[in-house]
């Protein structure tokens, strides 16, 4: 999806609302089709004294599995869409800046990047999830499993012998 940005660079106009949905569906992450709903992108380009900028507010929902206790879980993002654009690189330019070709922004192409970018490198259904046994693979945040915990060998037989 492109926007045209010539009236914008030329201040003809100073702002050009930005507000897109995106299908995502058929993008893997890790060997899953997570977008599961739209992708929307939400606020506006403007012209600032000729600095131009890109400022959104990315908004999706990733169906995922915990990288814990591996149940499905859905989590919600917002993350922050900003960028400067420029329709010409100079040597001082640095990566803060995004080239802007034939005067179109690729907002679809922008906004996959930010978000594979902010992505945690870890699902977690919750923050303090137990994860799962790994003796019998019982998930600890919902189950308690019988297995005795790892104790030393010649505690256990200690043990062994109390109890005959
Ligand atoms: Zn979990
Ligand atoms: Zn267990």
């Amino acid at each position: 999806m492109y926007i045209a940005l010539e009236s914008l660079f030329a201040g003809g106009v100073n702002k050009l609302p930005v507000d897109c949905e995106f299908d995502f569906s058929e993008e893997e992450l890790d060997g899953v089709f997570p977008f599961t709903t739209p992708v929307s992108v939400k606020g506006e380009i403007k012209n600032v004294v000729g600095v131009v900028t890109v400022e959104a507010e990315i908004s999706f929902t990733l169906e995922v599995f915990c990288d814990r206790c591996a149940e499905p879980v859905k989590l919600d993002f917002n993350i922050p869409m900003v960028h400067g654009l420029v329709s010409e690189l100079n040597e001082d330019d640095n990566d803060d800046y995004i080239l802007i070709e034939d005067m179109k922004l690729d907002l679809l192409q922008l906004t996959l990047e930010d978000i594979f970018l902010a992505l945690p490198s870890k699902f977690l259904c919750r923050e303090d999830c137990k994860g799962v046994c790994t003796k019998c693979g019982a998930n600890l945040n919902t189950d308690s499993c019988s297995c005795k915990k790892d104790i030393d060998p010649r505690l256990e037989a200690l043990l062994g012998l109390l109890e005959d």
